[in-house]
């Protein structure tokens, strides 16, 4: 075994950079087998979730926007399964295999890097029935299951089931929620032409949110621009409004309508994995506690960076301010993260995080767009090609770069086929079938496990 073994939990925007500078910083050790770095993942890609909505909308295909962990990674272990515990007190991660083996995993420096899980709260029928947006197989299930509304609805003789199925909500006007209400719009609006027998006035698409304003962080003149934009795209936008329950067939909203659908998409925030819930240590606002070198308090050898941890945010005056749960964020941080797990192993000192944010971009598909670079405020196809230029400078392969590039194209020219892949069973695949947290051990459970031991 290596003298010293570092593991990093998830593969995100945060793990797989944080791997990627560590296998740069430390290639002679690794080499030498003087240090082995394992990256667990379940999945042997990275995702690159600001263009999901994309995937959704069949705009960019799925394996498009995934940057292969075999092809960036050149001297990490990777692992394929998923971090279900840590046993803090032994240095140990317990790991269940993708081929459902469990296994111990011990450490000498824990990065912690699993993100986000969509945020859901106690609002009856809201488990069985929300569909999310926040992985692969979740935006290739969205675009399966709009398609497969509009099949329905054309075939369907009963004028009531045909309005229903042309209803489609969003709940959340977060920058997720608002590009995949604004993508999936324009993936109904174009298929329309493949079913003549579809009244084109029935197709809705309601964006629902209980603050006053879309996505807050663009501020308030380019919010207000992105709300124009929509609602003159037909896109009806309730804003201070929030669900009070779902059923199979219908939503009703806290200002007492009640709106016949069968889809209602549920991107109203994240909260950290389940892992880093489960850990028993302090957490602020959900999100693990961690000083601005990453370390968990009073440990030296546990590092947490990305959507779970609440990295103090040291560009505000706010000393209780925390990063914000970003990509750009996440990225950033791997890289002092992975510089302050190679220092603690040389025994220097840790650097600080602190990154002033680059602003925000907003894909509305099509020309359209809202971009917030560098306190700079542009709408239209200004905006567009910096939100494009954005993200292919963003996306971490140049492979990645120009297989995005080619869909953009190829979308652009050729069109969309509207198929699905054939997921629908007869029921719903909602939030909790595809991010389902039953697996993960409780700290009490970790505890008896050491004792049994
Ligand atoms: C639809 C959508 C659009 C977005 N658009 C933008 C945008 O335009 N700009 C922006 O800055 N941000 C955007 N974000 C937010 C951004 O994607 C996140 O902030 C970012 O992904 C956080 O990076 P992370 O590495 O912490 O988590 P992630 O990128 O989510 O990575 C976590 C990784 O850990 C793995 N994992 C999870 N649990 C475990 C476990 N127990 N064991 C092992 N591995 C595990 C996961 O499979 C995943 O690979 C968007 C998010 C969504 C959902």
């Amino acid at each position: 075994m290596a003298a010293e073994r570092i593991v990093v939990v998830g593969a995100g925007f945060a793990g797989l950079e944080c791997v990627k500078r560590l296998e740069k910083r430390l290639r002679h050790e690794i080499d030498r087998g003087d240090v082995e770095v394992v990256v667990v993942s379940p999945h042997d890609y990275m995702l690159y979730l600001p263009l999901l909505p994309q995937v959704a909308a069949g705009v960019i295909t799925t394996q498009a926007v995934t940057v292969s962990l075999p092809r960036a990674l050149k001297r990490a272990h990777r692992l394929p399964g998923t971090v279900v515990g840590v046993d803090l007190e032994r240095s140990t991660c317990i790991v269940h295999k993708i081929s459902g083996e469990e296994i111990e995993l011990p450490y000498d420096r824990l990065v912690l890097a699993p993100g986000s899980v969509t945020r859901k709260f106690d609002i009856p029928g809201l488990d069985e029935h929300a569909l999310g947006m926040k992985n692969l197989a979740e935006a290739a299930y969205l675009r399966d299951h709009v398609i497969s509304q509009l099949e329905l609805a054309n075939a369907s003789t009963d004028d009531e089931e045909r309005a229903a199925r042309l209803q489609f909500v969003v709940v959340g006007g977060g920058y997720a929620g608002t590009e995949t209400a604004a993508c999936l719009q324009l993936l109904t609006e174009s298929a329309l032409k493949r079913f003549p027998r579809l009244d084109p006035g029935l197709v809705r698409w309601t964006l629902v949110d209980i603050a006053p304003r879309l996505m807050p962080e663009l501020g308030e003149r380019l919010g207000e621009q992105a709300l124009d934009l929509l609602r003159r795209r037909g896109i009806e936008i309730k804003l201070e409004t929030g669900v009070q329950e779902v059923t199979d067939s219908a939503v009703t909203f806290t200002d007492g309508t009640t709106l016949p659908t069968r889809t209602l998409v549920w991107t109203a925030g994240v909260t950290s994995n389940p892992l880093v819930k489960n850990l028993d240590v302090e957490l602020v606002r959900g999100r693990l506690k961690v000083g601005a070198d990453f370390l968990l308090p009073g440990r030296s050898d546990v590092f947490s960076l990305g959507d779970c941890a609440a990295v103090p945010d040291l560009t505000q005056d706010d000393p209780d301010a925390i990063c914000p749960p970003t990509a750009q964020h996440a990225t950033r941080m791997a890289a002092t993260c992975a510089d302050n797990v190679v220092a603690s192993l040389h025994g220097q000192a840790l650097k600080q995080y602190k990154h002033h944010d680059l602003g925000l971009v907003v894909d509305l598909g099509g020309t359209q767009a809202v971009a917030h670079p560098l306190g700079l405020e542009l709408t239209g196809a200004t905006a567009q090609v910096v939100t494009r230029g954005y993200h292919v400078f963003a996306l971490p392969l140049m492979r990645t770069r120009l297989r995005v590039i080619a869909n953009w194209i190829l979308h652009l020219f050729g069109g969309d086929e509207f198929i699905r892949i054939g997921f629908l069973s007869g029921r719903k695949g909602t939030v909790e079938d595809f991010e389902g947290a039953d697996t993960y051990l409780s700290a009490d459970q970790i505890r008896e496990r050491a004792r049994a031991s």
